[in-house]
């Protein structure tokens, strides 16, 4: 029974959550909003924002953070399948803003800058979680009050 759940289980297409379709169930719902993309490190932290009921747009699951001391930099982690999902959502899909959502530590960090400055240049709307989480934790830690709170009170990083 374990192996079946192991081969069941996969990566959406599009976002890279974990799911058991080719899509996940929130990419395919169509009632939420295609053009809002919150970028997070893991599927778990998915799980944690959508406890929040904060927000209503879409997931990217980056598969980590860089991190110069493991070897893992940006080509190691999704990032290259989500300029290409930029790049193809034009016209009414065009994605309108990008919510960086990794862990309040230095990985984490390091990987929201080097995408708002990677997003910012091809002039896709970055904003950053409010200030308020438990710093070097994990984001799917923090409670639902909390993350909610951090999710209101997102910036436009300019
Ligand atoms: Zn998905």
């Amino acid at each position: 029974l374990l192996t079946e759940v192991r081969e069941r289980v996969r990566f959406c297409e599009v976002c890279g959550n974990i799911t058991e379709q080719v899509r996940c169930s929130i990419c395919s719902d169509a009632r939420r909003d295609h053009t809002l993309i919150c970028v997070v490190e893991e599927p778990k932290d998915v799980v944690a924002i959508e406890r929040t009921r904060q927000f209503r747009g879409l997931y990217h699951v980056l598969g980590g953070a860089i991190s110069p001391i493991d070897g893992i930099g940006p080509d190691d982690l999704s990032i290259p399948a989500l300029m290409r999902r930029l790049g193809e959502a034009t016209g009414d899909d065009r994605v309108r803003e990008v919510i960086i959502a990794t862990d309040p530590n230095l990985e984490g960090e390091a990987t929201a800058a080097y995408l708002s400055r990677l997003l910012t240049s091809i002039e896709v709307p970055v904003s950053r979680l409010a200030s308020g989480l438990p710093v070097g934790g994990d984001l799917e830690f923090a409670d639902e009050v909390t993350l909610g709170r951090a999710f209101e009170g997102r910036r436009i990083v300019e």
